[in-house]
């Protein structure tokens, strides 16, 4: 049975999804994707690398959240899921896995948008799994606009709230309770180096959470709290089909890459794996880009 260690060639790993044309609205649901995502249901195995371990992680439902979820989950961590109410049949998918890995999972949807919500997540961690060590905030809102006369105050402001404020928020409520060994991983984007003329506010905001992920290591590493950076390429998800791309740029999405296709969810989530585990206890402050093979700074 191939895991994620089976030797093969990474680019011949997966198909390049040439997705049809398709939208849909909200966040979108993995349940309504074509063609389904790969999260890892199948391949990804633990070995006991996050044994114990208690995490929050946002944007849990669908995509790298749920990919991260499942290994996670498979690695010995116990799980609060964040994700909106619009999200439950995706999280409900989520819940079962993670059970099945014998693993406690507590469901707390919610928009992150909502300062109290978010601050909730924490508070919720040390009531129900009896404590909290790491942070996978991984939750991004990405809506194309194509020119800056058509970008509304209040689109600018979700993106901002939800890709920044909610990682602050999330943050500074939880250092307080965060023990020494502690792991906090955002997810950045290639858009924060590569930004794409129709993503205004999301590139922005992108460039900023690689910027207060590295303000943070500096600041937090006396407590012993590490603070590290993924930053992904084009990855098939909801977000592309729920207004992150025009749907027409579907088709083709990935094919830039020097690999020539999208990434898969579960292709991401051993990248949060080895981040939040002690094996990275000398990395802080550090971006893991995930992406093909596209040259970063
Ligand atoms: P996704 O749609 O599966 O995940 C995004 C999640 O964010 C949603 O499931 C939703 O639960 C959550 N979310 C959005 N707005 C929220 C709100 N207001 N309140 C609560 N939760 C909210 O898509 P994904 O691609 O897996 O996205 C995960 C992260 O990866 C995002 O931060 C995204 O910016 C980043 N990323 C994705 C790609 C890509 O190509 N898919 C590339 C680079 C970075
Ligand atoms: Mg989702």
């Amino acid at each position: 049975m191939a895991d994620q260690y089976t030797f093969q060639d990474p680019i011949a790993q997966y198909p390049m999804p040439e997705p049809p044309e398709q939208s849909q609205d909200g966040p979108g649901l993995d349940a309504d994707m074509t063609p389904k995502a790969d999260h890892g249901q199948e391949t990804y195995r633990g070995s006991g690398r996050l044994e114990g371990r208690k995490a929050i992680i946002t944007g849990g439902d669908s995509g790298i959240g749920r990919a991260v979820a499942i290994a996670f989950a498979r690695e010995g961590a116990d799980i609060v899921l964040s994700y909106l109410p619009e999200e439950q049949e995706d999280a409900d998918h989520v819940a079962q896995l993670v059970r099945d890995a014998g693993r406690k999972i507590v469901l707390a949807p919610g928009d992150v948008v909502d300062q109290a919500y978010t601050r909730s997540l924490v508070r919720t961690a040390l009531d129900e799994l009896g404590g909290l060590d790491t942070l996978a905030i991984i939750a991004g809102r990405q809506q194309y606009v194509e020119d800056i006369t058509e970008l509304t105050p209040d689109s600018f402001d979700e993106t901002f709230k939800t890709n920044v404020y909610a990682l602050y928020w999330l943050v500074q409520e939880a250092v307080p309770h965060l023990p020494k060994g502690s792991s906090i991983i955002t997810t950045s984007s290639i858009q924060a180096y590569q930004p794409a003329p129709i993503l205004v506010d999301y590139a922005t905001t992108k460039a900023a959470i690689n910027t207060i992920s590295k303000v943070l290591a500096g600041q937090l590493a006396p407590k012993g709290i590490r603070v590290n950076v993924v930053a992904p390429g084009p990855i098939w998800t909801p977000l592309q089909t729920a207004g992150g791309q025009p749907p027409s740029a579907l088709p083709e999405f990935g094919q830039q890459t020097p690999y020539g296709r999208a990434g898969q969810p579960a292709e991401l989530a051993p990248a949060y794996v080895y981040l939040a585990s002690q094996e990275s206890s000398y990395v802080s402050g550090e971006t893991l880009n995930v992406n093909g093979g596209m040259p970063t700074p």
